[in-house]
């Protein structure tokens, strides 16, 4: 058989392309290196804006409504900052991910798992790709593998330039109340000040809190290990700990990639979401860029299937378009948090204009660059503040 669209890796990117494609009637098969549910490295926080850009209920896999959060920089008390309206939620990967990819199924897509792919030929219509498990034929192929996609590395052997590191484990205690005792279900808990680029959290969810540090640099094990242990001091589980009930996973890390402006082959190709390098360059979130991209992309392989012309300049363009500018901005306040993070602390931790506009953000109410443009509005209330305690 020869399926309209063949996607490698069924994180969100590949399955949302699934679920687009699989419901306009096209042919789609996913290949899978792992069995679903599979875990992946991942704090499992989906921003606001996540929830309103698919077209069905992500209740069932959602964790904790998250609307306040508890700063800490170095050694100073902590601050807490809360919203009535809840702007992050909590999700166990393993779960959110098999949901999506199931929502692809129910619309028809085909799921081949420990499908591995190793090597593709598409020079010629239609191309061949070559499994674990198989070959199989396509029109199209889409790239959502992740962050060391094979696929960008056949067709763009560019290496990616730039990356953050970020690394997590669970807690799992057993019962709810336990979790809710040591961090409140709508807190996330934050740790800035540590090291240049470095936050640590910690991410209420049920029955498990994930523990973990995002770097803009590269991280060693053992650094990791010490950030992450240090964010679970603060905690105070010494009491869980003795508890059979109590487990602490082994911390894993991961890269996330981020953004260069891609340069796709003149080939029925597609990259979405990681494999793309589609996270942001700030906190690291990549959920919510990848679901988008694969939505982008579906819309440009359905003008190409039904045109014939596979051209895929459409989804660049809609990509630089909907994106660059909002990573560009990102990465302009990652400069400034590396460079002066007590800055970008006192700005949204310690003022509430701030901290309104970081949750405004995430619930997608305020682009990037009205977000920016908050930043004196701040600035002035943070002196106010100041002049006041003078
Ligand atoms: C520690 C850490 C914490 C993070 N926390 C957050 C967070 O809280 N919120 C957020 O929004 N983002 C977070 N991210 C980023 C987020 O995890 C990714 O951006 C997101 O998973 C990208 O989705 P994807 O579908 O593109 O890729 P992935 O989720 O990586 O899925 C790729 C899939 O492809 C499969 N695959 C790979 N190679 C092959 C192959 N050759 N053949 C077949 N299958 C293959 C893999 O098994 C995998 O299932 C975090 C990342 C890390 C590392």
């Amino acid at each position: 058989m020869i399926y309209d669209v063949v996607i490698v890796g069924a994180g969100p990117a590949g399955s949302t392309v699934a679920y687009e494609l699989s419901r306009h009637n096209v042919s789609t098969l996913v290949l899978e290196r792992e069995t679903i549910p599979r875990k992946k490295p991942c704090a499992g926080m989906l921003t606001g804006r996540v929830t309103r850009l698919v077209d069905y209920d992500l209740s069932p896999v959602i964790d904790c409504q998250i609307r306040a959060v508890r700063y800490r920089y170095a050694n100073n008390p902590p601050v807490t900052r809360e919203t009535s309206e809840p702007f992050l939620y909590s999700v166990k990967r393993p779960l959110f991910d098999s949901y999506l990819v199931h929502k692809a199924v129910s619309k028809g897509a085909i799921l081949h798992t420990q499908s591995e792919v190793l090597s593709a030929e598409i020079d010629k219509a239609p191309f061949l790709i070559r499994t674990k498990r198989g070959v199989f034929y396509g029109r199209v192929l889409v790239g959502a593998d992740g962050a060391a996609s094979t696929i960008r590395r056949m067709f763009q052997p560019r290496p990616l330039l730039r990356w953050s590191t970020g690394a997590n484990l669970e807690i799992s205690f057993g019962h709810q109340e336990e979790c809710c005792r040591v961090l409140r279900p709508e807190m996330l808990d934050l740790q800035l000040g540590i090291g240049k680029g470095v936050v640590t959290y910690a991410i209420p969810k049920i029955e498990n809190i994930t523990v973990g540090v995002f770097s803009h640099h590269q991280l060693d094990a053992l650094e990791i290990r010490r950030y992450i242990h240090r964010h679970l001091r603060t905690l105070d589980v010494s009491d869980n700990l003795t508890r059979a009930s109590t487990k602490i996973e082994k911390e894993s890390r991961w890269i996330i990639p981020h953004y260069q402006q891609m340069r796709l082959p003149k080939l029925p190709v597609l990259l979405v979401g990681d494999a793309a390098g589609l996270a942001d360059p700030l906190f690291g979130e990549g959920i919510y860029y990848a679901i988008r991209s694969a939505q982008l992309a579906s819309e440009s392989i359905l003008h190409g299937l039904q045109t014939g012309a596979f051209d895929f300049r459409s989804y660049v363009d809609s990509l630089q378009k909907e994106m660059g500018r909002e990573f560009l901005v990102l990465q302009w306040i990652r400069h400034i948090f590396d460079l002066l993070p007590r800055t970008i602390y006192e700005l949204n931790a310690r003022t509430e204009s701030g901290f309104i506009a970081g949750a405004s953000f995430a619930n997608g109410n305020l682009s990037s660059v009205k977000f920016l443009g908050l930043l004196p509005r701040c600035c002035l209330e943070w002196l106010k503040d100041r002049t006041l305690h003078i």
